[in-house]
């Protein structure tokens, strides 16, 4: 453990009297621990470098067919109040002479989500990372999500989905493209 973690863990026993609990109380000695091993995990997008995370996911391929990934589950934290806002994200791109491995298109979501964020962020630092590390013809992600800040505390509305697009390239340009990636983010699930 280094002393960033204890810190941190400090801080949390601290709130904890802040809010009126006694942190020595049994149920709770070892949350400090734990929250911060927790937030840690929460928000280790930081010390993930996009470009070396992107660079040995890229593959030529000469294909012309728009790529779809969707239904990707993310989990992040508002970052104006630290509560999570979660959901899923679609990608789709259409390809110019690269291709980028699946996984990674997953893994490229996780990053960004975990991180303290705003979903209209988070939606364009995804597409911006795709535009950028393969140059495709255009780029399409679109984010829905609930968030717990809206659900358990201010306005308390339990079902409202936020959804956020950033449509890049052909994506915004060409009504048919944009229109090809709407369709296939709703059609039914299998
Ligand atoms: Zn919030």
């Amino acid at each position: 453990m280094d002393r960033k973690d204890e810190r941190i863990e400090g801080l949390v026993r601290q709130l904890l009297v802040e809010l009126g609990e006694d942190p020595e109380r049994e149920g709770i000695v070892r949350s400090p621990k734990r929250i911060a091993s927790s937030l840690k995990f929460l928000t280790s997008g930081y010390a993930v470098d996009v470009g070396a995370l992107i660079n040995g996911a890229i593959f030529t391929q000469e294909t012309t067919s728009m790529v779809i990934l969707r239904d990707i589950e993310f989990y992040s934290l508002c970052e104006h109040h630290l509560l999570p806002f979660f959901g899923r994200c679609h990608i789709g791109y259409l390809p110019s002479g690269s291709v980028f491995g699946v996984s990674k298109l997953a893994r490229l979501v996780d990053v960004f989500a975990r991180r303290l964020q705003l979903q209209e962020r988070l939606t364009e630092q995804i597409s911006h990372a795709v535009m950028d590390s393969i140059q495709p013809v255009g780029v399409g992600v679109m984010i829905e999500a609930q968030h717990l800040c809206m659900m358990m505390r201010g306005v308390e509305k339990q079902s409202a989905v936020m959804t956020t697009s950033s449509l890049l390239g052909s994506f915004r340009d060409n009504v048919a493209t944009r229109q090809e990636f709407l369709n296939l983010v709703n059609r039914p699930r299998p």
